[in-house]
């Protein structure tokens, strides 16, 4: 492939295959982390994501896996910058995210609860994945991963991940 046989269209749908890498069930589209795909000559490709949780170390592999991917379909230069304005919150997670998280036994974040302010009060009522049950509770603040919670049903005593709001 030489240049001019790839398109800001055809690009976007190559990296539907670069996934979370914590969340293999989310792709860079569901996670809402692609700000832009700029074609900035023949040969260069300049791609624009934004970090969700800050520091969280998925953000180095998902830029290692863009500029991976992009090379192997045959793009000579691939720039992959990394933009905090504006800053991504839980809101950028699309529709099918949330219905993939929970398909995932991830449970996924409760719209109208920054859990930011609640992080040292009460904590909000999250359904389990499982089985439904709004009868839960927190375990811990920091699950998995930074950016998840953890929690137990009270009915079918799983324990289960909360992928915690940020806005
Ligand atoms: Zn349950």
């Amino acid at each position: 492939m030489h240049s001019g046989e790839w398109s800001v269209e055809l690009i976007h749908s190559w990296l539907a295959a670069v996934k979370d890498p914590e969340i293999p069930v989310l792709n860079i589209h569901d996670l809402g982390v692609l700000r832009s795909i700029e074609m900035l000559d023949a040969e260069t490709v300049r791609i624009t994501i934004t970090p969700t949780y800050s520091g969280c170390p998925a953000m180095n592999t998902i830029a290692n896996d863009v500029r991976r991917l992009l090379k192997s379909k045959g793009i000579p230069k691939v720039e992959v910058l990394e933009s905090l304005q504006p800053p991504w919150t839980t809101d950028c997670l699309s529709p099918q995210a949330h219905a993939k998280l929970e398909a995932f036994g991830i449970a996924p974040p409760q719209t109208g609860s920054p859990d930011k302010t609640a992080l040292f009060s009460e904590a909000v009522t999250v359904p389990c994945p499982q089985c439904k049950s709004r009868n839960t509770q927190l375990i811990s603040q920091f699950g998995s991963t930074a950016c998840k919670a953890l929690y137990r049903c009270s009915d079918c005593h799983e324990p289960f991940d909360y992928f915690k709001c940020l806005r």
